[in-house]
């Protein structure tokens, strides 16, 4: 059975983080084949307008660690180490720190 996604920034995965659009794809704020699993575990997901996520030049795939998506990535680390684990563990898990 599939797990439900959940998002640890946002409460309705059926609007856009940054529009409340709803038109949105599902992004997983930590990329890579490795790290996907993780990001579902961790509620590290986000709705984004496909512009916002990759079909535009300000997309946060066209713009990797810089902007929105270096702000997502550092709001999931925040959370992670308030809630789960210290900054070694989070680059255990995520191969970087981002904070
Ligand atoms: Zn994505």
């Amino acid at each position: 059975m599939a797990k439900k996604l959940f998002s640890v920034l946002q409460s309705d995965l059926s609007r856009c983080y940054v529009t409340d659009s709803t038109n949105v794809a599902i992004h997983h704020i930590f990329p890579g084949s490795g790290r996907r699993t993780h990001c579902e575990r961790y509620g590290f997901i986000v709705a984004l307008r496909p512009d916002y996520h990759n079909m535009s030049d300000h997309s946060v795939h066209d713009n990797p660690n810089k902007g929105l998506d270096l702000e997502l990535k550092q709001s999931c680390q925040r959370y992670f180490e308030q809630h789960h684990g210290s900054r070694d563990e989070f680059r255990q898990i995520f191969k970087m720190s981002y904070l």
